[in-house]
């Protein structure tokens, strides 16, 4: 559903590179922008005429996602790639709550910068090590871990103006094995707990990221395989009560209790199915 954004008076084309002004936000696909009244914006600065490359593999074989890279391009493009994580892109793309029309429109950048507990693309690239590029408005650049840009339920490691411009997966996450669970309340509901395992097949390591139960992604890792109690306990102390997300998706009991339960799974699946 879109609305009127009653209060934007202007919509710049963001090639133009403009002085950034309190009330400036950057548009992705728009569709948080527009699905909500925003009464603090007055200008709308466009990415979608930028031309940057949706997905590129770089010659090092890393992936390089577009901030304006839709999760639809995204979907597409996995679903050709050889890589052993490929199945955890689409999991993570249909883990949206959306329409088609989402889909074609909404960004991979927007799901980052909106920065909500359940943003499917975060989840992904969380659980793959990604890293984030981020463009200031004085040119300069930085690059941060997808897990710590997000700092807690649409909180953001973004300054005024800032520019997320792509995510970054490193060759080595994609080379990795995974497993994906995910609960809903109702059937192709909002995320209400998102876990991710990964396991290096060369060294064995295993990472567990937790998304969308807490207000921001949380990982634990092991260089060899945890037993049971081992991942339970690093859960039950790296995850204090209140970092467990409450909205009405979910109550927070519920969203511990999957967690637990769905990291459990993902220990056994990824660590004990191959035998070692
Ligand atoms: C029916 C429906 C279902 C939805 N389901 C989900 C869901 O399950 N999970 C979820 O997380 N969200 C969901 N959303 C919210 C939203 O659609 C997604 O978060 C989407 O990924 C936002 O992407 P966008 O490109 O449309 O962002 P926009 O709406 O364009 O922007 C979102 C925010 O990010 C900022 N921004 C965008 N691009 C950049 C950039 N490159 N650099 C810096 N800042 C930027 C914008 O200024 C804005 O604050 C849903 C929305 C609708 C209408």
């Amino acid at each position: 559903m879109h609305v009127d954004l009653n209060t934007v008076v202007e919509l710049r084309d963001a090639r133009l590179r403009e002085t950034w002004r309190p009330g400036d936000a950057w548009l992705g696909g728009g569709t948080y922008l527009f699905s909500e009244p925003q009464p603090h914006i007055r200008r709308l600065v466009d990415l979608s005429r930028m031309g940057w490359d949706p997905v590129r593999v770089t010659p090092q074989g890393d992936l390089e996602i577009a901030a304006t890279c839709t999760i639809a391009q995204l979907s597409r493009f996995a679903r050709g790639a050889r890589w052993s994580a490929a199945p955890l892109f689409e999991q993570c793309c249909r883990a949206f709550l959306a329409s088609w029309k989402i889909w074609n429109m909404a960004t991979v950048g927007g799901n980052l910068c909106n920065g909500l507990p359940a943003g499917p693309m975060i989840s992904l690239t969380a659980a793959l090590d990604g890293v984030c590029r981020l463009q200031a408005q004085d040119g300069s650049l930085r690059e941060t871990p997808v897990a710590d840009f997000i700092l807690g339920a649409g909180v953001k490691d973004l300054r005024p103006g800032d520019l997320l411009r792509s995510i970054t997966v490193p060759a080595r996450a994609l080379a990795a094995r995974t497993a994906f669970r995910q609960a809903s309340l109702y059937g192709l509901g909002r995320s209400g707990a998102l876990l991710v395992g990964t396991r290096d097949q060369g060294t064995g390591e295993f990472v567990l990221t937790v998304t969308a139960s807490t207000v921001r992604p949380f990982r634990f890792r092991f260089p060899l395989s945890p037993n049971a109690q081992a991942l339970e306990e690093a859960v039950a102390y790296g995850i204090r009560a209140k970092e467990y997300f409450d909205d009405i998706h979910g109550l927070p009991a519920w969203r511990r209790h999957m967690t637990f339960r769905f990291a459990e799974e993902i220990r056994r699946e990824l660590c004990e199915e191959d035998g070692r």
